[in-house]
């Protein structure tokens, strides 16, 4: 089974669920039987409780689950239904660790973050990726938040228990123009700084930008982050998010993502997907 991870960087509303659900869509367009779990690193339980100005309507599965509303697009993009296990929250996260300790499960040992915390975090991505080829999980908020650290910590621990072609990080960020009309490469660069600083190298860079990446800022992005450079893709701005699978296409994501993954020998032909 594979794994693709997504983080984001520089701000929130980048566009970090739309290129994940993008991802995933190129994939079950390939043939692949995909599915995504969203992290969302809030205290609160599910969505139910929230005050939809802050965060949306709360959107609710065919189980009954309340959750955020990118779980929504995720059923969009991939045609397939979620449920509830598909979303994380700390607070359900924090929830069942504590219930287990209330119950002494943990026969006596001091309970933590890592790793009772973040073993249930691995836990639950792996019972949501069951009987799947490819399971997308995005983690809410931007890196550096307090918040996500268990979680990129739990990632960061999942990597290192999968092969290493199971696994690909996709970090998303924010590319914008100078007053001049440069393309700045700076904040991607401090994003993946601070990402490296957990101990996660992203495999694949995505820059939300108003046009596409011109060559030299993906040039640019691959020298400072590390990267090879027909691993930075695009994102720009469209007037509808369902072109976004099509954009990330014709610079060739999927066919990235499939040969990182040691898929593509799988994958349908191009003529078929
Ligand atoms: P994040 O997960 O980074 O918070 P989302 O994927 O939820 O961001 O997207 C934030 C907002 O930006 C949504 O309203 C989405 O429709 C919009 N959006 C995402 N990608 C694009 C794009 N390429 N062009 C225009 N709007 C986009």
């Amino acid at each position: 089974r594979k794994f693709v991870f997504v983080t984001g960087g520089v701000m929130s509303g980048l566009g970090k669920g739309i290129t994940a659900a993008s991802t995933g869509r190129l994939l079950s367009n390939a043939g692949f039987d995909v599915t995504a779990v969203k992290i969302d690193p809030y205290l609160n339980v599910d969505a139910g409780t929230m005050n939809p100005y802050q965060h949306g309507e709360v959107y609710v599965l065919k189980d009954g689950g309340e959750v955020d509303l990118d779980l929504g697009n995720y059923e969009r993009f991939l045609g397939t239904d979620m449920t509830f296990d598909h979303n994380v929250t700390t607070g359900k996260t924090y929830k069942h660790v504590i219930e287990k300790e209330r119950a002494g499960d943990y026969l006596g040992n001091t309970v933590q973050i890592i790793p009772h915390i973040t073993d249930d975090i691995k836990r639950r991505i792996r019972e949501a990726a069951e009987g799947t080829d490819v399971c997308l999980v995005e983690v809410g908020g931007t890196v550096g938040d307090i918040e996500g650290m268990p979680y990129l910590e739990a990632l960061r621990q999942f990597s290192h228990e999968e092969d290493d072609e199971d696994v690909l990080f996709t970090h998303v960020t924010l590319v914008p123009y100078s007053k001049n009309g440069e393309q700045k490469t700076k904040p991607t660069q401090h994003s993946v700084k601070e990402l490296r600083s957990i101990g996660l190298q992203p495999d694949v860079l995505v820059g939300r930008c108003e046009d596409r990446l011109d060559p030299e800022t993906k040039e640019k992005i691959a020298l400072f982050c590390d990267v090879p450079t027909d691993a930075v893709f695009s994102n720009p701005d469209v007037e509808d998010i369902y072109h976004v699978p099509l954009m990330v296409e014709e610079e060739g994501l999927d066919e990235y993502v499939m040969e990182r993954l040691h898929i593509a020998d799988e994958a349908l032909p191009p003529e078929e997907r």
